[in-house]
């Protein structure tokens, strides 16, 4: 099961968040590595 999450994120190009997984919306540069969501925690 967490191999399969680990492929899956390798496989894509897009950022996903460290803290929830989500997908990064690459319409902000600021963004580290966290997502919306987190960043705004
Ligand atoms: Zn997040």
């Amino acid at each position: 099961m967490l191999e399969n999450v680990v492929e899956f994120f390798k496989n894509l190009p897009d950022k996903h968040c460290v803290e929830c997984g989500e997908k990064i919306d690459e319409q902000s540069e600021c963004y580290a590595n966290t997502c919306e969501h987190c960043n705004t925690l």
